[in-house]
């Protein structure tokens, strides 16, 4: 299952891409499990181009 960030803090991620998740974390090492409600599980490819999601 992948993970796209629906939070709106754009300093940190982007909103709308998508991760591969791992755990309480991002494949690229961005923390879910802090800002649950940011995040939503989904069965879309993945849009992060970033070491670990790639
Ligand atoms: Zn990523």
């Amino acid at each position: 299952m992948n993970i796209k960030y629906i939070g709106r803090d754009s300093t940190k991620l982007v909103r709308g891409k998508i991760h591969v998740k791992k755990g309480k974390y991002t494949a690229c090492g961005a923390r879910i499990d802090d800002n649950r409600e940011d995040w939503v599980d989904t069965a879309e490819r993945v849009t992060c181009e970033k070491r670990g999601c790639k």
